[in-house]
């Protein structure tokens, strides 16, 4: 294989599926490697951090970042190096084939490497009175969403880190948030708990899992049915908006029977490395990662993956 010629203008030694923190890292070390990287940013461009707002513990950053600005400076930087990034979502991929293929709605690419950092998703309990009511009353992002929930009284799902910061952020509008866990102990980290409890507008509605949420498309939401998850017992429960934030689901289906994935779809790495079950393939961040998933962990695997892929291009042209 040859690595240094590039005759076919959609030929690249390296691509970036993804452009969260551990893609738009990837691309900066590829680009300050020489390896003109292309991104394909998929759907979300900068990845999750773009639907949240502070940021504070991405190192470097003392009085906090918003999460869209930090992932444009990412971009930036990756560009000011040589990466092209292009809003193009993958549609396909045959990595059985040399130089591997990619493939988009509008568009063919040819790579030698290919970094995966599709990172992940919000998760939905699975109602179909979730998804009937989302945008009408039911959001999975109180940065987009809170706004529209001025004054009124709402609910989140959730016991994690992601409900609780979407509880705090949304007192800002709603006059009542009420926190609903099928426990009775949050998951959440001890800092994000001790200012959730602190703030007179959070309430807890703990052991019950909503069961639908209830409302329509012309009144939008108003009550969620709630099973207490110790008794059985059902109830209703009064709100005008609900924020679903119950954890995440990596996207690796374009990579289903192609790519080894644990049982429930993180990509699986030869940890130490970024490298894949399949020879010039690597993949980093959230796409891989069911533990840490945060934006600096994220970034530091796609340094990773841009070192292996440089390393493994040296020696396949060797
Ligand atoms: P998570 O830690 O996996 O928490 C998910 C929560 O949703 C859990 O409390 C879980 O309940 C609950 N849950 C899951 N499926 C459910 C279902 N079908 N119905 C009802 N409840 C359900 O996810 P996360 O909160 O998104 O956090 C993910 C990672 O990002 C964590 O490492 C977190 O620390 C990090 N994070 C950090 C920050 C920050 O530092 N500011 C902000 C957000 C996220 P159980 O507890 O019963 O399993």
């Amino acid at each position: 294989m040859s690595t240094t010629e590039t005759p076919d203008t959609n030929h690249f030694k390296v691509i970036v599926m993804g452009s969260g923190p551990a893609g738009l890292t990837a691309a900066l070390y590829a680009a300050r490697a020489n390896l003109q990287p292309l991104v394909l940013e998929g759907i979300q461009p900068g990845g999750q951090l773009t639907i949240t707002t502070d940021v504070e513990n991405f190192p470097g950053f003392p009085d906090g970042i918003l999460g869209p600005e930090l992932m444009d400076r990412m971009r930036t930087q990756a560009k000011r190096f040589g990466a092209q990034v292009k809003f193009e979502a993958v549609s396909a991929v045959d990595l059985q084939t040399r130089p591997l293929e990619i493939r988009t709605d509008e568009d063919r690419y040819l790579a030698d490497a290919l970094i995966i950092a599709t990172g992940a998703s919000a998760k939905q309990i699975g109602l179909e009175s979730e998804m009937e009511l989302m945008g009408y009353g039911v959001s999975a992002c109180a940065t987009c969403d809170g706004f529209f929930f001025k004054g009124q009284e709402i609910v989140v799902v959730g016991g994690g880190d992601s409900a609780l910061e979407e509880a705090i952020f949304l007192t800002k509008f709603a006059s009542k948030v009420t926190v609903i866990h099928r426990r009775d102990e949050l998951r959440a980290s001890q800092i994000m708990q001790d200012r959730a409890r602190a703030n007179d507008k959070i309430h807890w509605l703990w052991n019950s899992q909503v069961v639908e949420i209830l409302g329509s498309r012309q009144d939008k939401v108003h009550g969620v049915k709630v099973k207490n998850t110790g008794t059985g017992e059902e109830s209703d429960y009064p709100c005008e908006g609900v924020f679903v934030a119950i954890g995440h689901t990596p996207n690796t289906e374009l990579f289903r029977d192609v790519l080894d994935r644990n049982e429930v779809g993180y990509i699986l790495v030869q940890e130490p490395t970024t490298r894949t079950n399949i020879e010039g393939v690597f993949a980093c961040g959230d796409a891989t990662d069911p533990i840490y998933r945060q934006a600096i962990s994220a970034a530091g695997s796609g340094c990773k993956a841009a070192i292996d892929a440089e390393r493994w291009l040296e020696t396949a042209a060797e």
